[in-house]
């Protein structure tokens, strides 16, 4: 079974090689705060959990896709900025004394990156980078077939590398991280300040990315100049991670995602200016193939490697 703790929905599923059987959805409402959350989810999953059993195969544990900086020795929620009030909450243990099963929780990008490539874009190979283009830029890092996590847990955040010294504001603290160029705040953030100096451009400055991407699809120049940037910051990121991984396949998926098309230029003329000891060219960029599956079919994988080892 597979939980995918969201800032605003959580989706939970029965997943069987690969493939959803039984969804389930409920609203994240987290301004109720981690207790009553908890209860809600526990609820959920204790239903999903017989219904399995009714049909003869019950679940062998449950894999959790949360957000935020997670304690992977303790199962613990370290901070999440889009759950507020979660500081330190005991995801992994509250879950499984409310429900009696095995339970492995794990980063949400992480778990993204690790069900593309076992079921999706990253079939067949050996090394992937998942970029996740959404409110922020999440990001999982999978080399010679295992996920990289590091002794320090921020394995994989390549939204929070560096692409513009002294650059925009980032949420994390720092300026100039991808996140702040590439993700739906960062580009909404921009065209702000472009319509601040007066740029002219037909985008309302309350407007989300989505709409800045309409805009750019039928020629806002503004628009399509903001996607540039994200592009630009995207290749330059991209470079970095290829020249210190090797990695030959970036997939690219988040709710910014179908928008690639329009950074895909700007982000393959940044590469092929800042990567010359490689092929530029050698480096797949491609969208993301099972989208909002991803993440419930790579916590369902990761929860079964995790009781495997145990
Ligand atoms: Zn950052």
């Amino acid at each position: 079974m597979a939980l995918d703790l969201g800032g605003t929905n959580v989706r939970l599923a029965l997943v069987r090689e690969g493939h959803l059987l039984h969804e389930a959805r409920l609203a994240t409402q987290a301004q109720d705060g981690p207790a009553a959350l908890l209860g809600r989810l526990a609820a959920a999953v204790h239903e999903m959990a017989a219904r399995a059993r009714a049909e003869g195969s019950p679940p062998a544990g449950l894999g959790v896709a949360s957000p935020g900086v997670i304690d992977r020795a303790t199962g613990v929620v370290r901070v999440s900025p889009n759950l507020p009030g979660w500081r330190d909450v005991p995801l992994a243990a509250e879950l499984s004394r409310a429900t009696g099963l095995a339970v492995a929780l794990e980063n949400d990008a992480n778990l993204y990156a690790l069900g593309e490539y076992l079921y999706g874009a990253g079939q067949g190979g050996r090394d992937l980078a998942c970029l996740t283009l959404g409110t922020g830029v999440g990001g999982g890092l999978i080399l010679e077939g295992r996920l990289v996590t590091g002794a320090l847990g921020s394995g994989g955040e390549i939204g929070h590398t560096l692409v513009e010294p002294g650059g925009r504001a980032c949420g994390c603290g720092a300026l100039g991280c991808l996140e702040a160029y590439a993700s739906a705040t960062g580009l909404v953030g921009m065209l702000a300040e472009a319509l601040a100096q007066g740029r002219p451009s037909a985008c309302q400055p309350d407007g989300d990315a989505e709409s800045l991407a309409r805009a750019a699809r039928v020629g806002d120049a503004l628009a399509g100049e903001l996607f540039g940037r994200a592009g630009k910051a995207l290749g330059r990121a991209i470079a970095n991670l290829v020249a210190f991984t090797g990695l030959d396949l970036v997939v690219i998926g988040g709710g910014v995602a179908p928008a690639w098309p329009l950074m895909e230029q700007a982000c393959r003329r940044e590469m092929a200016a800042r990567l010359r000891i490689v092929d530029p060219g050698a480096v797949g960029i491609v969208p993301a193939q099972r989208g909002d599956e991803a993440p419930l079919l790579g916590a369902a994988a990761f929860a079964r490697q995790g009781l495997a080892l145990d």
